[in-house]
C-alpha cells in the first residue's frame, strides 16, 4: 500500500524517541555505574552496546569511553622504569611523517658529541593527520597515539607547536590509554632482553672455552716437538755411528787378513 514504508520508518523513530526515555529511566542510577570521575565536573561514561533509544551525553560534564585503538596526535613515552625518554633522536618517524610535521634536534654531550635523545622535539598537531605512521615504525616504542581529542585554542601558533614538554607522557599514562597492547609490548621486550642476554651468555661461554683450548695446547707444542725430535735424531745418530764404525771394522780385518795373505804368499815365492 502506498505509504507503508513511511509508517514504518517513522514507527521506528517513534521507537526510539520512547526508548530513550525508558531506558533512561530503567538505568538511572545505575548508568553512572562504572563511569570514571575525572574531577568534579566531568566523568567519562563507558556506555553499553545495549543501550537503547538515542543517546544523550551531557557533554564536556560527560564523555564517552574511548576504544583503545582511537588515536589522535602523538605522545612521547617518558620511561619511569628507566628514568629516561625512550626516544633515541633516531629520525625515523620524522622521516615517515606523510605531511612532515616532525622536527627534532639531536641532544649533544659536554664534547659537543651527537648523542641518542632529543633536546627538542616539535610536533606541529595542527598538520598532523593521526596516520600513526610515525607510531608504527618507531623501533623504541617511544611515540604512541594519544587519546586525548580536546586541542581548542584561540591561536594555531604557537599554541598547536607541541614541543617536547607537552608531547611527553610517563609510561604509566600509556599503559593505562593502550591496556592490551601495553602488555604486548611488555612481553615481546621481556623476550628480546632475554634472547640478547642468552647470546651474550653463549657468546662469553664459547670464548671462555676458545681460550681454555688454546692455553692448554699452545705452551707444550713448541718445546716437546722439537725435543721429541731431537731425542729421536739422537737415537737415529747413534745407532747410524754403530754400524758405520761395526762396516769400518769389517773393512780393516778385511783388509788386514788380505794383507796377511799377499805376505805369506810372497815369503813363498821368494823362498822357492
Ligand atoms: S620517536 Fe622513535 S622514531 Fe621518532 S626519533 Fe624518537 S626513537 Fe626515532
Ligand atoms: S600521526 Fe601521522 S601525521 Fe601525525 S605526526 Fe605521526 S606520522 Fe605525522
Amino acid at each position: 500500500m502506498f505509504g507503508t514504508g513511511l509508517l514504518k520508518g517513522l514507527g521506528i523513530t517513534l521507537k526510539h524517541f520512547t526508548d530513550t526515555f525508558a531506558d533512561d529511566r530503567r538505568k538511572e542510577p545505575a548508568r553512572y555505574e562504572g563511569s570514571i570521575q575525572i574531577d568534579a565536573r566531568r566523568r567519562v561514561i563507558d556506555q553499553p552496546i545495549t543501550q537503547e533509544g538515542l543517546l544523550t551525553i551531557q557533554y564536556p560534564e560527560e564523555r564517552r569511553l574511548l576504544p583503545e585503538r582511537f588515536r589522535y596526535i602523538p605522545m612521547l613515552i617518558w620511561d619511569t622504569e628507566v628514568g629516561e625518554d625512550r626516544c633515541t633522536a633516531c629520525g625515523i618517524c620524522a622521516k615517515v611523517c606523510p605531511p612532515q610535521c616532525i622536527w627534532i634536534v639531536r641532544d649533544m654531550d659536554d664534547n659537543g658529541k651527537p648523542v641518542t635523545r632529543p633536546s627538542e622535539f616539535y610536533i606541529d598537531v595542527a598538520v598532523c593527520m593521526s596516520c600513526s605512521f610515525c607510531t608504527e615504525f618507531c623501533p623504541f616504542d617511544a611515540i604512541k597515539m594519544n587519546h586525548d581529542y580536546e586541542l581548542a585554542v584561540y591561536d594555531r601558533y604557537p599554541q598547536l607547536v607541541y614541543d617536547k614538554a607537552e608531547l611527553t607522557v610517563p609510561l604509566e599514562y600509556y599503559a593505562a590509554l593502550w591496556p592490551s597492547q601495553f602488555a604486548e609490548e611488555q612481553q615481546r621486550r621481556a623476550q628480546e632482553k632475554e634472547e640478547d642476554r642468552r647470546r651474550e651468555e653463549e657468546k662469553k661461554q664459547a670464548a671462555e672455552a676458545k681460550a681454555a683450548k688454546r692455553s692448554q695446547e699452545a705452551p707444550e707444542a713448541p718445546k716437546n716437538q722439537p725435543a721429541a725430535r731431537k731425542t729421536d735424531d739422537n737415537r737415529e745418530t747413534a745407532a747410524g755411528d754403530t754400524a758405520e764404525a761395526e762396516a769400518k771394522r769389517v773393512r780393516l780385518e778385511e783388509m788386514k787378513r788380505k794383507a796377511a795373505e799377499k805376505a805369506a804368499q810372497r815369503k813363498k815365492e821368494s823362498g822357492s
